[in-house]
């Protein structure tokens, strides 16, 4: 009576617990089927119990999990699969919204070793529905993408910040060193922008900023980096190009800023910029030094009466 009692509530408990129950015997025939892999499936404990597994299933991976199943047997011990490694076991839909980014149920699986007098008479395996926990990684993911997107960013113009723009620099300059070919930075700064702001208010100016690195990126190849180093002044990354080439860009760059005034806020802005540039040669010892040559040679060709270029001869 007590055991009739028990059984009946140890069939209640395996019907109703959250996760799935299946039971194999070592030729992969199901022995049992709770209620859980039912609902998932779609296929009633009289579809499945008694037939192999693939019968029902042929889509499962036959020789990881038959190998799986065997190794449970041989040894006797516990195994596990995590849905990092194996996302999902049973192809089943998950209950989550369809905009969470995650098409099948997540799962974690064991496979127990059903033992009696020593001898592993059956495994049982536990499914557990674990899309939540992908479901917060991807969340957590996009979150620090654009987190990093934010930290790279400078926020006026978008294109990259001194610090993403220094990063890049400093990768491009280790690899010139390690492997040679060529290397070029730029940096520009809009003349008298101050009189811009002074003259249009600050929201033109801003406007100005952005016209300018719109113009530039477009100019530009998708290899090289574009920077805003600060205030009015940007920087240009150029990747495999030689100080000739990179006067050719220079003046490309002073050419797309000068040629057509910016139409800001109701008001046509003159712009013109001067640019100044360097290129890595054997010796140099550090990236930074090659931000400093390229200022110089920016500072000369202020001082020769700006809108004009000038790279370290
Ligand atoms: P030069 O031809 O010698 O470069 O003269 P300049 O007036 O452009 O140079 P200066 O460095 O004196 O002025 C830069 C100005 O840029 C001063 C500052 O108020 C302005 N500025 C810096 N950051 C911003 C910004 O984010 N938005 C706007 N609108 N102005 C800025
Ligand atoms: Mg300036």
């Amino acid at each position: 009576m007590k055991e009739a009692m028990e059984r009946s509530l140890s069939d209640l408990v395996i019907a109703r617990v959250g996760f799935g129950i299946v039971v194999l015997d070592r030729a992969m025939n199901v022995l049992m089927w709770n209620r859980f892999m039912q609902d998932h499936s779609g296929h009633a404990a009289e579809q499945v119990v008694g037939k192999s597994i693939f019968a029902s299933f042929p889509e499962l991976p036959r020789v990881w999990l038959t190998r799986k199943i065997e190794s449970v047997f041989r040894l006797g011990s516990f195994a596990f699969s995590s849905w990092e490694q194996r996302p999902y076991l049973f192809k089943f839909d998950h209950d989550r919204p369809i905009t969470c980014g995650v098409d099948v149920m997540q799962q974690d699986c064991t496979f127990m070793p059903l033992t009696r007098g020593g001898e592993v008479m059956a495994v049982c395996v536990t499914v557990s529905d674990v899309t939540h926990v992908r479901v917060m990684q991807r969340e957590s993911e996009e979150v620090v993408a654009r987190l990093e997107g934010y930290a790279n960013r400078d926020c006026i113009t978008g294109i990259a910040n001194r610090r993403f723009f220094e990063a890049r620099l400093r990768d491009e300059f280790l690899r010139w060193q390690r492997y040679g070919g060529e290397l070029s930075v730029l940096l520009f700064d809009i003349d008298r922008f101050k009189d811009i702001n002074d003259r249009y208010g600050h929201a033109v100016g801003d406007a100005v900023l952005r016209v300018t690195a719109q113009r530039v990126a477009n100019a530009v190849r998708v290899q090289d980096t574009l920077g805003r180093f600060g205030g009015d002044e940007f920087a240009l990354l150029l990747p495999c190009t030689s100080l000739a080439d990179a006067m050719i860009v220079a003046e490309r760059v002073r050419s797309t800023i000068g040629d057509v005034p910016v139409e800001a806020n109701g008001v046509r802005v003159r712009v013109t910029a001067s640019v100044g540039g360097a290129a890595a040669r054997p010796g140099l010892p550090a990236y930074e030094v090659l931000i400093n040559e390229a200022d110089a040679t920016l500072y000369s060709a202020k001082r020769k009466g700006r809108n004009r270029s000038v790279v370290l001869a």
